[in-house]
């Protein structure tokens, strides 16, 4: 379901995109993060900023 209102889609965009991806196993990290939860890596890179329907 695409999403109209532009304020919608930026409250929607925080909570959706902004996380760090871990490039080793693929887990999800927070902003603040340093390494990966899951296998400790430091290889960890942010979502992409792009907000799909
Ligand atoms: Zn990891």
């Amino acid at each position: 379901m695409p999403i109209a209102d532009p304020i919608e889609r930026e409250i929607a965009a925080r909570y959706l995109l902004k996380y760090k991806v871990c490039r080793n196993c693929g887990a999800k990290a927070p902003l603040s993060a340093v390494k990966c939860r899951r296998c400790h890596s430091k290889n960890l890179r942010l979502k992409k900023q792009e907000l799909r329907r």
